[in-house]
Formats: C-alpha cells, sequence, structure tokens
C-alpha cells in the first residue's frame, strides 16, 4: 500500500494562514509564547517577534525588531487570544480545505476543526492532525484513520507508541503485520517478543 502524504501543501498551508515569519530561532511561535509568559497574563509583549515589552516606556518600536508598538503590542490576556480558528474560503466536497481550530475561542473550549486539512485539538479530516484526530490520513496524540501515526495509533497502517492496525508498527504493535518491541501478529511478526494470535 502507497500513502502519499502532500507535506508541502500542509506546510504552506500553516505558514500561509498563521502570517507570521518565524522566529529566528526558527522555534514555533505558539511554544515561545507559553514559554515567554509565564509570570502574567498581563505582559506586554511584540506579537510580531515575541520580544518582551515590559516596562518600555521611553519607546515607540520594539527593540527587538523594530515595529511600532501599535500594532504589535499584544497581552495575553486579550479576549480571544489562546485559541485560534481559521477556514480556507476554498472548499472541496462542502468541506473547507484547510481548517485549523486549537484551544478555546469565544464559547468554544476546545478547538474542533472538520476540513480535508484539519489541524487542532480534535480535528476531522481526509488528512488530521492533533491531540485526538480522525481522518483518512491521521497525525497525532490518538489518531484514529486509513494511516495513523502517533502515540495511541488505531488504523489500517498505524505507526506509534501502542499501534493497532492491518500493519502495525511500534512500541506495542498488533496487527496482520506487526513490527514492534513487542509484536502481536496474524501472518507475521517481527520484534522484541513476538506473539502469534491464532487467526481461524
Ligand atoms: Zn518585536
Amino acid at each position: 500500500m502507497v500513502v502519499t502524504i502532500d507535506w508541502s501543501l500542509v506546510f504552506l498551508a500553516d505558514m500561509g494562514v498563521f502570517k507570521q515569519e518565524s522566529p529566528p530561532n526558527g522555534c514555533d511561535l505558539s511554544i515561545n509564547r507559553s514559554h515567554r509568559v509565564s509570570d502574567s497574563a498581563n505582559t506586554p509583549y511584540c506579537d510580531h517577534c515575541g520580544y518582551s515589552l515590559k516596562g518600555l516606556t521611553e519607546s515607540s518600536k520594539c527593540p527587538e525588531c523594530g515595529k511600532p508598538l501599535v500594532e504589535v503590542l499584544m497581552r495575553e490576556s486579550f479576549p480571544g487570544r489562546r485559541g485560534y480558528r481559521y477556514q480556507s474560503k476554498k472548499k472541496i466536497l462542502g468541506w473547507p480545505l484547510i481548517s485549523i481550530a486549537t484551544g478555546p475561542f469565544r464559547d468554544e473550549r476546545v478547538g474542533r476543526p472538520v476540513g480535508i486539512i484539519a489541524i487542532g485539538d480534535y480535528p476531522k479530516g481526509v488528512v488530521a492532525i492533533g491531540a485526538i484526530c480522525l481522518g483518512f490520513v491521521s497525525i497525532g496524540g490518538l489518531p484514529i484513520g486509513l494511516v495513523s501515526l502517533g502515540g495511541v495509533s488505531l488504523g489500517l497502517l498505524a505507526v506509534g507508541g501502542c499501534a493497532l492496525g492491518v500493519v502495525a508498527v511500534g512500541g506495542v504493535s498488533i496487527g496482520v503485520w506487526a513490527v514492534g518491541g513487542t509484536a502481536c501478529y496474524v501472518l507475521a511478526g517481527w520484534g522484541g517478543s513476538t506473539i502469534q494470535i491464532p487467526f481461524p
């Protein structure tokens, strides 16, 4: 079975919709953000580069990236800042091409994006990336799909810490073909310890 994931499309979408340049260190901005604001959610920071603007009273520009403060000043306590919602206008079969929903936003406590490419907390899509994802190609903590990659994977082709599938690769693998530290298999198994499952 050959499954091709067009990663360029995923990454292109990712870059395009966030419209933010990566900081020089190449870290994800959202990861930076959580590290940065630890003392108080009210600490002002630059939305462009993430630099803390605390105590900055004599400048009209971000000392780090030079952007005007009136454009980039941001606080974690601003309403609606923690979550993110995006849907592309382009639709295929009634689904948005790209749907992103992460974190709490307005009255939603978690993101539930639905799209061809769905990225978020509980994504549903052809390509679903997130914590608990359902999709044709699912990547995340608990992916369920035809091709599943993640901590606990359930799928036709499952790769992960604990993988259950027709073809399963992982720390504990259970499948028709199973490869892993502990492999339970029906037809063939490769691993540290293999257990054959009798199949009628
Ligand atoms: Zn800045």
